[in-house]
């Protein structure tokens, strides 16, 4: 059996701004923590979303921005360089944008131990309250550990101008959940992992509070601001459990071999959700129908027939996903599961339509 932890020191964000008019107001959060120097990291395109409110709030308050840069690698070298060459006497890192500006300023911010703030600008995973940073490591995507973010501002007025493949990849990392939780579980209960049920909870916790309260309308803005507090939760899940465990199990693996076999892979939560259904499928998972029902209520599987996984590269990718992880016991891990997996997609009905020779 594995200890659990004991010691251990659980930080999570202490600023949380979701809604809408959020980025107009940031200049007064920062103001507010006496964070009036900082360095700004933002996504190639993310300049034209957010101004000129972002420049007039910072004006307003008279933050100043020591060094504003427009994030194309996510090259650990080349993050760790550009770091230490920043000017000194920053009061926080601002990360604005998708992934990899905010990978690149989670991890910056890390590295100098200074505050981190994230705005997403999309809502596609739960990686922007997480722990750790996908970075590239020569040349290969790693998952290193990094902080939580000091400060999340979500504003619902940019969230809602996304285009909607994010936000169904949004809600297909939120969905895997419901794969990785009892993947997890069976870890823990043939001795391979510690469990904690507080970070299980909030993981449950963060799937009932997108699915329960309201319509399925994924242009909602109550749809779209529970999706920001689920993928902020989840991330906060990871960070109880010390571990990635309740956010990524089985579907995950899938995901990442896709990521390495595919032509042209896909979104990340859109591959996630597609295999977190047929590792459901696999574990007997109670909740393997609501799965199901509820993406296609969002309209999912639609969406990702239109752009189906070819059927070579998922199988390649399923062969692949058990060693991805050394370890790690998931539903991969049982010696039928690839078998089983052939026939699931030879045979079911709503793998058959995501799923696709060719
Ligand atoms: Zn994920």
């Amino acid at each position: 059996m594995i200890a659990a932890p004991n010691t251990k020191q659980i930080s999570i964000p202490y600023l949380l701004k979701i809604g809408n008019g959020k980025i107009a107001r940031i200049g007064k959060y920062l103001y507010d923590k006496e964070m009036m120097k900082i360095a700004v990291f933002m996504g190639k395109n993310t300049a034209n979303l957010i101004e000129p409110r972002f420049s007039e709030t910072l004006n307003r308050y008279k933050i100043e921005i020591a060094e504003q840069k427009s994030v194309e690698s996510i090259d650990l070298d080349a993050i760790a360089h550009s770091a230490f060459a920043l000017p000194s006497g920053l009061d926080a890192i601002v990360g604005i944008g998708g992934g990899k500006a905010l990978d690149a300023a989670k991890y910056t911010a890390f590295l100098l131990q200074k505050p981190y703030i994230c705005a997403p600008t999309i809502l596609s995973n739960d990686g922007f309250c997480s722990p750790g940073s996908s970075l590239l490591v020569q040349g290969k995507r790693v998952s290193a550990r990094s902080k939580m973010p000091f400060g999340i501002v979500i504003d619902l007025d940019i969230i809602k101008v996304s285009p909607a493949n994010y936000l169904y990849s949004g809600v297909g990392d939120m969905v895997s959940k419901i794969t990785a939780l009892l993947d997890w579980k069976e870890a823990f209960n043939r001795g391979y992992e510690h469990f904690s049920d507080f970070a299980s909870m909030l993981a449950y916790n963060s799937l009932d509070l997108l699915f329960l309260k309201h319509s399925y309308d994924i242009y909602a803005t109550e749809f779209q601001r529970s999706l920001a507090s689920s993928l902020t939760t989840s991330g906060i899940a990871m960070e109880v459990a010390g571990s990635s465990r309740p956010a990524s199990g089985s579907e995950h693996l899938i995901s990442h071999a896709l990521d390495s076999v595919s032509a042209k892979p896909k979104l990340h939560g859109v591959q996630v959700a597609i295999a977190s259904y047929l590792c459901a499928l696999l574990q007997n998972n109670p909740n393997t129908h609501l799965l199901r029902e509820i993406l296609e209520k969002i309209g999912f599987w639609e969406f990702a027939a239109s752009d189906p996984i070819a059927k070579k590269e998922f199988i390649a990718a399923l062969g692949l996903a058990p060693s991805i992880k050394r370890d790690y016991y998931t539903i991969l891990s049982e010696k039928d599961s690839f078998e089983r997996a052939l026939v699931l997609i030879e045979n079911d009905e709503t793998l058959k339509r995501v799923i696709v020779d060719g």
